[in-house]
């Protein structure tokens, strides 16, 4: 999932790099002045740029503090331990609270989502998005060449993109700007294009017209609450990460309590090395969906060829340079191999 870092960016100088910045936690040496483009911009410009670059949805929601109803939601989440040993989503409340304190003087929040390929039949248990290159620096590249084109007028806008980078309610925001719609499994669901998708943010200075927020809800068919190996999900779209192997073969560093061996001793979990599908795929919503899969998000030869009892070879050092900028190096090479050591169990 995310950690808990910080970017800031503008247009204007987009190539700053993010570690001149991150060290600590808060920006810093951010210019409080508004921007003169603010009144003059429509939306058209941004949101088309966006769509060309391979948003399969772009949507705007003002910069303001998240719904009542969402936070009280959140801390629930929270309090009940459903994070699971994601400590860093207890960090910076204020300014997840509030996307203002992201960069002053915001604006706007611009959702976007980028769809990604369904795992290949084949699949030995990976995530289907793992099959591509880290998506992180894809669709930043992305936005970052994006922002970099406007036209001059938008040039003294302030812009920060945030992709799993700070502390932000995405999928509120995805709802909130009108680019999708939530599902029981947790997931945004796109209109035209599943679930199947990552989201990004931008929240800049610029004031651009609120789209409608999505009243839309998934068809309730409950088949990724019945079918969720672990028992992770209810009515409410929330994912008890304690019982998600996704978060089981991912996030989590170590070993298993009983909780988390008892879901992977599950033959799905017995089947699974890195991330889980399973509520995505069963999904009616991601049938029969558009495709809008921009070429840097397609599955990687490197990927698509994997032997997964090579993995079982391979010493950390080579598990580092074979899995480099693939989403998969994201996994510790002692918590491979307890996933490897699971499947083998099978
Ligand atoms: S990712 Fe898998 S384990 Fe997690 S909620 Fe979905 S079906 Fe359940
Ligand atoms: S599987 Fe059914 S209940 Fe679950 S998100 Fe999809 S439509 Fe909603």
């Amino acid at each position: 999932m995310k950690s808990d870092d910080f970017f800031l960016e503008t247009a204007a100088n987009p190539c700053e790099s993010a570690s001149a910045r991150t060290r600590g936690c808060l920006p810093t040496a951010v210019s409080p002045q508004k921007s003169t483009a603010s009144h003059l911009i429509g939306d058209a410009v941004i949101r088309s740029a966006l769509l060309d670059a391979g948003a399969c949805a772009v949507g705007f929601a003002e910069a303001a503090p998240v719904d009542e109803g969402e936070w009280v939601a959140f801390q629930r989440w929270l309090a009940n331990g459903k994070n699971a040993g994601m400590d860093y989503m207890h960090n910076s409340p204020d300014i997840r609270r509030d996307p203002r304190l992201l960069l002053p003087g915001a604006r706007t929040v611009i959702s976007l989502a980028f769809q990604y390929p369904q795992a290949p039949a084949n699949n030995p248990g990976i995530a289907a998005y793992a099959f591509g290159r880290d998506y992180h620096k894809v669709i930043r590249k992305k936005i970052k060449k994006v922002l970099s084109e406007l036209p001059e007028i938008y040039k003294n806008a302030k812009y920060r993109i945030c992709i799993d980078s700070a502390p932000i309610l995405e999928r509120y925001w995805g709802v909130k700007s009108g680019i999708g719609y939530r599902g029981r499994n947790g997931a945004i669901i796109v209109p035209g294009y599943g679930s199947f998708v990552f989201l990004a943010e931008i929240i800049t200075d610029l004031e651009l017209t609120p789209s409608s927020p999505s009243t839309d809800k998934c068809i309730g068919c409950n088949f990724c609450i019945k079918k969720c190996p672990g028992g992770a999900l209810n009515v409410n779209g929330e994912v008890n990460c304690t019982k998600c192997i996704s978060y089981l073969t991912i996030e989590h560093r170590g070993e298993w309590d009983a909780t988390g061996t008892e879901v992977m001793e599950t033959e799905h979990g017995r089947n699974t090395l890195f991330g889980c599908d399973l509520c995505l795929s069963l999904c009616p919503h991601n049938r029969h969906t558009d495709s809008k899969v921009i070429p840097e998000l397609q599955s990687t030869p490197e990927m698509l060829t994997l032997n997964p009892t090579e993995l079982t070879t391979l010493i950390e050092e080579e598990y580092r340079c074979r899995f480099a900028g693939l989403p998969l190096s994201r996994l510790h090479h002692s918590d491979l191999t307890r996933n490897l050591r699971s499947q083998a169990q099978r």
